[in-house]
């Protein structure tokens, strides 16, 4: 047995320290940025946030909603292979990426989308990233698909990103138990508090020309800012782009001075029994559910919730004097708030 005794940190374990600087106001800063991909040295440039490629978030419409914002969606893998085609045939794909799963029928899924579309980002997801499986999966897919960038994950160490982007990765997932319909922490123990697996994380892709995608763990605008202030390059977002019209789920209608109004929306884990049920007929008696379902209040348009994302983002910047979001990681200073009851033991 061994025990780590350096303290570990969340997004709410930290404030980040205003700097004095040039801007005075949120207008003046750009928050988008290019990336060179290590094996593809294709490039891509937009505002760096996907849409989580959960049932309910990463649809054909969050897509729509989310493009003249230049963010990004994982679009779910659920979709039938010729819808999945026609979208990826069309001009929001390139802000898109393709989710394979490591099943025979995800991959065979793929070869069919890939053989009508011009697939240029795959996203190879997996709930548990540590499998010799799943490395020699990355390395497989890199040689089959040489000119397209692909993201995997999840993993939320140092050591398994350096080995995910030696093995094809241009983009690791960080995350692990962090996300808001998650009870992986609960029911198993694992887990990495988020902000310091991003910073670690971070420091080891960058070191070989790869990005991380910080997944899981946002409930606030800040908290995307303390994540690209971490050094997350990408920030995946599921419950806070939940309960929107671009989704996808049951909502529930009151009524309410005679007339019917939608209140709220159900948003589930994408292991949740909800999704086991849906998508594979129930829980498979070898593994439990690590997803849980929630109801999330009904609001509206996404684009509302995404100006306040950037919003906030922006003003953050303008805090700390950062011009480019890429000038974010270098200008930013975490202070550790809270330290006597979030130490690692207490979580
Ligand atoms: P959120 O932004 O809601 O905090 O986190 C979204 C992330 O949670 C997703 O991108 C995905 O990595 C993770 N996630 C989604 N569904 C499940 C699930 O059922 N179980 C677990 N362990 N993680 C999930």
């Amino acid at each position: 047995m061994h025990i780590e005794y350096d303290r570990k940190l969340d997004f709410k374990d930290v404030l980040i320290r205003p700097k004095r600087s040039t801007l005075n106001s949120r207008s003046e800063v750009d928050v988008s940025r290019t990336f060179r991909f290590v094996h593809t040295g294709t490039e891509w440039t937009g505002f760096p946030l996907i849409a989580a490629n959960m049932d309910t978030i990463g649809t054909f419409s969050m897509a729509r909603a989310l493009a003249p914002f230049g963010a990004m969606v994982a679009v779910h893998k659920h979709y039938p292979a010729d819808a999945l085609v026609e979208f990826f045939r069309g001009n929001l794909a390139s802000n898109a990426f393709y989710t394979a799963g490591s099943t025979a029928e995800d991959l065979d899924k793929l070869a069919y989308v890939k053989a009508r579309t011009p697939l240029t980002k795959i996203s190879l997801d997996v709930a548990n990233g540590y499998t010799e499986t799943f490395l020699e999966a990355v390395a497989r897919l890199r040689d089959e698909n040489k000119d397209a960038v692909i993201m995997a994950g999840t993993i939320v160490t140092a050591e398994m990103a350096e080995a995910l982007i030696l093995a094809g990765a241009d983009i690791v997932r960080v995350g692990i138990g962090s996300g808001s319909v998650c009870t992986t922490r609960d029911l198993t123990g694992i887990g990495y508090p988020q902000l310091s697996a991003v910073i670690e994380c971070a420091d080891a892709a960058h070191g070989l020309k790869g990005q991380v995608c910080s997944d899981g763990g946002c409930t606030v605008p800040g908290d995307i800012a303390k994540a690209y202030g971490g050094g997350a390059d990408f920030v995946m977002l599921g419950g806070m782009l939940a309960g929107h019209d671009e989704c996808e789920g049951e909502i529930r209608h009151e009524v309410r001075d005679g007339h019917k109004v939608p209140v709220a929306m159900q948003f589930y884990g994408m292991s949740s029994e909800v999704a086991m049920k849906k998508y594979y007929g129930g829980v498979a008696d070898y593994r439990a559910s690590e997803g849980k379902t929630v109801e999330v209040p009904y609001r509206g348009e996404v684009k509302a919730t995404v100006q306040e994302i950037i919003g906030g983002v922006r003003s953050s910047m303008t805090y700390i004097g950062a011009r480019h979001l890429k000038e974010v990681p270098k200008r930013t200073t975490f202070v550790v708030v809270g330290a006597q009851r979030n130490t690692v033991f207490d979580r």
